[in-house]
């Protein structure tokens, strides 16, 4: 996608806070941080959001999930915890239109999500 933001960084057209990168994905920190840690884990392939994962696309979902388990250990974010969230459309809240999770620590979150 052109005009993706989230693309661009992937490809290294706009700066961003590495924390991980391989060939399929890329974690970097969220730009206004809603916890003492918030970092994004996107797939760099354009994929637009959760609604449009399927058979085709789910192996980097899985692989996402591994980043984010190799993250939580290397940051030592188990101890005390933390959240991933993925906002899907409007009444969600998503602002980026390419599928990122949130990986959220540092302090309590409250649930239900408001
Ligand atoms: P959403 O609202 O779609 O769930 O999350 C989008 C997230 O992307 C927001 O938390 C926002 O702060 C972050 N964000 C938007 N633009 C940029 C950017 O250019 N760089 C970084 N690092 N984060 C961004
Ligand atoms: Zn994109």
């Amino acid at each position: 996608m052109n005009d993706c933001i989230f693309c661009k960084i992937a490809k290294g057209e706009i700066d961003s806070q590495k924390i991980y990168e391989d060939d399929t994905v890329l974690a970097f920190n969220d730009l206004d941080p809603q916890a003492p840690t918030h970092i994004l884990v996107i797939p760099k392939e354009h994929i637009e959001s959760a609604k449009d994962i399927n058979e085709s696309n789910s192996q980097v979902i899985a692989h996402i999930f591994e980043v984010i388990s190799y993250i939580a250990g290397d940051l030592s974010l188990n101890d005390d915890g933390f959240r991933v969230v993925s906002n899907s459309g409007e009444n969600a809240g998503q602002s980026v239109n390419h599928l990122h999770f949130h990986l959220l620590s540092g302090r309590p979150f409250a649930w239900p999500p408001g």
